[in-house]
Parts: C-alpha cells; sequence; structure tokens
C-alpha cells in the first residue's frame, strides 16, 4: 500500500505566479534566476540553477491540515509545471538530499520524527507510520529546514 505524497495544490501555484504574493498573506513573492538546486514544491523536481526561474514565497505548511499556521519560505518553479502526482511515491529527484521526517497527530502534535540521510525514505516512513496515533507526515529540508510536501496514509 502506498502513500499519498501531497505537493502544494496548483491553485496556490498558479495564485503566486500570477500575483506575485503569498497566498493569505500576501507578502510580496521574488522571483529570481535559480542560484541552487531547490525542489518546487508542486512539481517536486529540482529547480535548474542558471537555466530555471523560480519564485520564493511565503507559505503555511499546515495548510489543508490543522487550523495552526506555521507559515515558511519554499520555492516554485516560475513557469508553469505538472502538479506532482500523489500516487508515484517518493519523489526520485528528492532521494540525494537530506530530509527530516516529522510525524504528527491531528491537532499538530509532533509525536516523532526521523532524519533520513541514506536515501531510505520508504521504510522511515512505514515505521512513523506504524504509530496508529500518527496521521500524517510533515517533510522537510533538514540543511535549509524549509517545508517541501506532505505524506498522507492512504485509506486503511
Ligand atoms: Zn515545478
Amino acid at each position: 500500500m502506498q502513500n499519498k505524497i501531497v505537493a502544494i495544490s496548483t491553485e496556490v501555484a498558479d495564485a503566486v505566479r500570477e500575483t506575485m504574493r503569498a497566498p493569505v498573506y500576501g507578502f510580496p513573492a521574488h522571483k529570481e534566476l535559480a542560484t541552487d538546486a531547490a525542489p518546487c514544491r508542486h512539481c517536486l523536481r529540482l529547480i535548474t540553477p542558471q537555466v530555471d526561474d523560480a519564485i520564493l514565497f511565503t507559505y503555511d505548511r499546515f495548510t489543508g491540515v490543522e487550523e495552526l499556521p506555521q507559515p515558511g519560505p519554499i520555492y516554485v518553479h516560475a513557469k508553469e509545471c505538472s502538479r506532482y502526482d500523489e500516487h508515484d511515491g517518493f519523489p526520485e529527484e528528492l532521494r540525494g538530499s537530506a530530509r527530516t521526517l516529522e510525524a504528527y497527530a491531528r491537532g499538530r502534535r509532533l509525536i516523532a520524527q526521523e532524519y533520513v540521510v541514506d536515501g531510505a525514505f520508504e521504510p522511515a516512513i512505514a515505521r512513523l507510520f506504524s504509530n496508529r496515533a500518527v496521521d500524517y507526515l510533515q517533510v522537510n529540508s533538514t540543511t535549509a529546514g524549509c517545508f517541501t510536501f506532505r505524506v498522507e496514509r492512504t485509506c486503511d
């Protein structure tokens, strides 16, 4: 059984590209030629440095799951891209970088976390979800601290 990989919504990505403002907050977004290979939070592919324009904006990483916000900076491709398919498993382009998996219960209660540095994400995800109290996982960059995507249980 595959868990769901949940990237930011297409509505959010399109709204930022169109308005150059952060959703909800309205802070100005910033567009520039990418200088390092950060993941786009919409397609979950790496933004190519010196080739692709990236938009940096403020995003509440608990959008859609909690009422309590926790905004932080994230990147998307400045040009239109396809949202990552929720059923495609862990994004292969992101396997090579260190990620922190945070396991939450509803109400934003942090229950456990794992630091993955060797690309073995699936066993770590399975271990965290083996605790029935865990409702979803937040995946963040370990080195930069920024939100990357969410993992949700499939119905079981
Ligand atoms: Zn993208």
